[in-house]
């Protein structure tokens, strides 16, 4: 079941559950997506009709920011676990890994998809990547028909908010794929470039602290993130 915070639908799922339904997505023979919104996803579907569509229509939206929990939990309708988009990834690769499936990369800079790719082929060797493209593209069409032609059975779609979302709604079903997941900036994680919080930060639910002080450049884009809370707050008491 579904459960609404501010505007967008979210599957209320603990890790290990929002794998398995990620692992029958994979199985059936047709084309699905997942979307994975942060706080500032929430903030931006306010404005944006339209993204706020491409979010509720997708196959699985799982919580990736720890806002997005304490959103939920304000108004009263918790959240089982926040299912980090990098963790679900993992699992995905795993399960791809099983089958010996074919990936595809698609976004970051120049070069990065291609280091990512490496680094996930050292850890799950079964793994065929049937292609990278860098997210700086200009024409949708031609990367649609790249992606096509590579036959993927899993794609990564790591563009950034909302374009991201809004490519796999437009164009995802045209690539053959069985799954696409919307991840931001997880190739540049894979790539080696950015790293993640450690354990013990992510445990006191501080990755964004940990993000912040990496990359202090971010303090604008996350000052308004509170206002995810203060809304909620408002939800609620309205309610
Ligand atoms: N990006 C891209 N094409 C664009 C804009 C961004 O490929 O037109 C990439 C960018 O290089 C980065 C990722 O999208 O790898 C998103 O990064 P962001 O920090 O916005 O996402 P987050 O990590 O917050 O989800």
């Amino acid at each position: 079941m579904k459960q609404e915070i501010l505007g967008v639908n979210f599957d209320n799922l603990t890790r290990e559950e929002a794998a398995r339904a990620g692992a029958r997505l994979l199985e059936e023979d047709r084309f699905h997506y997942v979307v994975t919104p942060n706080p500032e996803f929430l903030l931006a579907a306010e404005k944006d009709p339209d993204f706020r569509r491409v979010l509720n229509s997708a196959d699985l939206a799982l919580p990736d920011g720890i806002g997005v929990v304490y959103s939920a939990k304000i108004m009263g309708r918790p959240l089982k676990a926040r299912v980090p988009g990098i963790e679900f990834a993992e699992d995905m690769l795993a399960c791809l890994d099983e089958r010996g499936g074919r990936l595809f990369l698609l976004g970051a800079r120049p070069g990065v998809a291609e280091k990512a790719g490496e680094n996930i082929l050292a850890r799950y060797p079964n793994i065929t990547l049937c292609g990278t493209q860098d997210g700086y593209f200009r024409d949708e069409e031609t990367v649609l028909l790249k992606v096509a032609a590579a036959r993927p059975d899993l794609l990564f779609v790591c563009l950034g908010a909302p374009k991201q979302e809004k490519w796999m709604a437009r164009w995802g079903r045209h690539t053959g794929a069985r799954l696409a997941i919307g991840l931001g900036g997880v190739l540049d994680v894979f790539a080696g470039n950015v790293e993640r919080a450690p354990e013990s930060w992510q445990k006191l639910g501080l990755e964004w602290a940990y993000r912040l002080k990496k990359e202090p450049q971010r303090a604008g884009r996350m000052a308004r993130l509170p206002l995810v809370l203060v809304k909620a707050a408002g939800e609620r008491f309205k309610k």
